[in-house]
């Protein structure tokens, strides 16, 4: 059994992140991880991170700006947190290299992003992920961080507790991908999840293969509640064959959004007479499929995003990747002709419950990055604010999980006495099919706490899952459910819903779920062994595509990124608040928490939300 102070599960952005900040700390630190870090996710980031930098900026606007852009459901402690800290953590990063865009005086270089009422985002030119992930890999390494890579995690070693706020987590269990061996990962002071993105729970996204939501699924089935799951960002310019992400940097400096007819539609179809293209994600994808559904899109699809007028030299200084990635993905030069985008599955807002610090209602438990949720992003998020959040939290959490003493978080955790239960009129029986095969990772009994015997027993646990599933030569492929499941999402629950649609959708997730149970693993090798990994991956793609059709389906109001045809107003009255669902003993529960307005001085009224 491996043994560490600190487990960071993930090597994207928020995982290196959180490794540095523990070993800072004088934590025994590994990063146990299915990719090599440099090949994480974040690497595709290509518009930028925001910070209130500049004078005439302030971390008031941004606080005010994250807040309007989230339309009033994310919670100001976190938010103020971000916008606070993100400023020093860029200096941080250009301390340590990171070779950011720079205006002629030698100043970082700052450019307009959607929903931004000031030029706030630094970049590096349009492969900023590329540069950030670099730059604080190698700090890792000049930390002696110990990186476990190609090691595939697959479940939380956790104590038996009944109430899922009196567990403590131990540690992990990782698959070898290289050797195709289970072992058992103890961490003595904490486990932090940093793993990414759901986006393979659809067909159309921005995301990478990998990008399965493998953290999200664990800390569920152990019993940690997921947040606001229902808020999933639809980018507005993904190119319409591959879904490859066109940066909103397009725009920011100054490309412009036209339909079939050559009109410029964000204005004069005012759907934002302000900001046009600079609209929130959210006001701009529903903006374009509007356009297509009523016959003005181009080949009944997409729209145009035009960056000609910007001039080559401009368009190669700052935006050259965007001409390959036109050029490779869609056979179209834009120095010469517009692109055809079209909206993507691109983020997921909600994500694993954490408070400030990182930390979720089990003890040892951290989460950062994408798959968690302070609440920094409510609703939607505004682009360029994911970046900042992974080193702003997974600093933060880094910190908290080696022991470093900190400020009391204000933002509870857990099903606490704030809570109020939820009900959702679902068409079938939600959760798992047979709780014994594996879907929880605590029993319940609270019999079992001693750290070693925690983790033995997980690692007994997952080792004969792997077996039977290399042991069954007969059944149902991986590849068959997860397609079904990504093209039920995709049609049923994407910008535009509606009750019917969600329903189809927890019907085919439920069939999917009955699938899975006769899955198995054509290829019985134990040496990189993709056709296992994707199996145990759609397992958590399911509970993921069931987690935000729930909560869809249970929000009746429009707000953000989250669109019912039934009830097309934002409604404050009753939906001011959190959708938890949280998995204890295999079947979902529902219920809700208040969202925090109140910041360090203010308190943020929730206005109509215009661009
Ligand atoms: C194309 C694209 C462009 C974007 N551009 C921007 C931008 O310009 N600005 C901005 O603010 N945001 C942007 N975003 C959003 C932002 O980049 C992501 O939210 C962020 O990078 C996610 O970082 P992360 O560290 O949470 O996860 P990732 O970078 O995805 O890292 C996840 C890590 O977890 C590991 N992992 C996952 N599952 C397991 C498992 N089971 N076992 C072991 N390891 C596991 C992976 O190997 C990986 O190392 C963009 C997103 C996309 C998709």
């Amino acid at each position: 059994m491996h043994e560490h102070d600190v487990i960071v599960v993930g090597g994207g952005g928020a995982g290196l992140r959180a490794a540095i900040a523990a070993s800072e700390e004088g934590a025994d630190t590994a990063i146990v991880s299915k990719l090599h870090p440099v090949r994480s996710h974040t690497g595709a980031a290509e518009g930028g991170i925001n910070a209130a930098l500049r004078e005439g900026d302030s971390w008031q606007d941004h606080a005010y700006d994250t807040m309007k852009g989230s339309d009033f459901l994310g919670d100001a402690p976190a938010i103020e947190t971000l916008v606070k800290d993100a400023p020093e953590e860029v200096i941080n990063l250009e301390h340590w290299g990171m070779p950011f865009s720079r205006e002629d005086d030698g100043r970082v270089s700052q450019r307009p992003f959607g929903g931004l009422s000031f030029p706030r985002t630094t970049y590096a030119g349009a492969e900023t992920g590329h540069h950030l992930l670099h730059t604080m890999y190698q700090q890792a390494m000049k930390h002696g961080i110990q990186v476990y890579d190609e090691w595939h995690v697959s479940e939380l070693a956790v104590t038996d507790h009944e109430d899922p706020s009196d567990r403590r987590c131990h540690g992990i269990v990782a698959y070898d991908v290289k050797t195709g061996t289970v072992e058992g990962f103890k961490a003595n002071r904490g486990v932090i999840l940093a793993t990414g993105g759901p986006g393979q729970v659809y067909e159309h996204t921005t995301n990478a293969v990998s990008n399965t939501g493998d953290g999200y699924a664990m800390a569920y089935r152990a019993g940690v509640p997921l947040e606001d799951m229902e808020f999933v960002q639809f980018h507005p310019t993904t190119l319409p064959s591959t879904g490859v992400l066109i940066s909103e940097g397009v725009r920011g400096e100054g490309g412009i959004l036209y339909n079939e007819k050559g009109e410029r539609f964000m204005f004069e179809h005012g759907y934002a007479n302000n900001e046009g293209e600079l609209a929130s994600r959210d006001v701009v994808a529903r903006a374009e499929l509007t356009e297509v559904n009523q016959g003005r899109g181009v080949e009944d699809e997409y729209v145009h995003l035009d960056m000609r007028h910007l001039g080559e030299e401009r368009i190669l200084d700052r935006l050259e990747n965007i001409l390959h990635l036109a050029e490779d993905f869609e056979g179209v030069d834009g120095l010469v002709e517009p692109m055809p985008v079209k909206p993507g599955q691109h983020y997921e807002m909600g994500g694993i419950e954490t408070d400030e610090n990182g930390e979720t209602c089990i003890e040892g438990l951290y989460a950062a990055g994408e798959c968690a949720c302070v609440s920094v992003h409510g609703s939607n998020r505004l682009g360029g604010n994911a970046l900042p959040e992974l080193i702003v939290f997974g600093k933060r959490a880094g910190h908290h999980a080696a022991g470093k003493d900190m400020k009391e978080a204000e933002i509870t955790t857990g099903y606490t006495d704030e809570c109020e239960p939820g009900d959702v009129d679902s068409p079938v029986e939600p959760g798992a099919v047979d709780t014994k095969s594996g879907d929880v990772a605590a029993d319940g009994s609270g019999e079992l706490t001693d750290p070693q015997a925690v983790v033995e027993r997980t690692v007994e646990h997952e080792r004969d899952r792997v077996q039977t599933f290399l042991d069954k030569d007969e059944g149902v492929q991986h590849a068959a459910i997860r397609e079904d499941l990504q093209d039920s999402m995709t049609a049923n629950v994407n910008v535009f819903r509606n009750e019917e649609g969600l329903k189809t959708a927890l019907e085919d997730i439920r069939e999917a779920r009955e699938r899975y149970q006769d899955v198995y693993v054509d290829d019985p090798s134990r040496t990189f062994n993709t056709d296992l990994l994707h199996t145990m991956e759609t397992r958590n793609l399911i509970d993921l595509a069931e987690a935000i059709t729930l909560g869809a389906l249970a929000r009746e109001e429009f707000r953000g990124a989250h669109w019912r045809q039934e009830y097309q107003e934002r409604r404050d009255d009753e939906w001011l608040k959190h959708t938890l669902l949280r998995w204890n003993d295999g079947t979902p529960e529902l219920f809700y928490k208040p969202v925090i307005l109140e910041g360090e001085n203010k308190t943020y009224e929730p206005t109509v939300r215009s661009y």
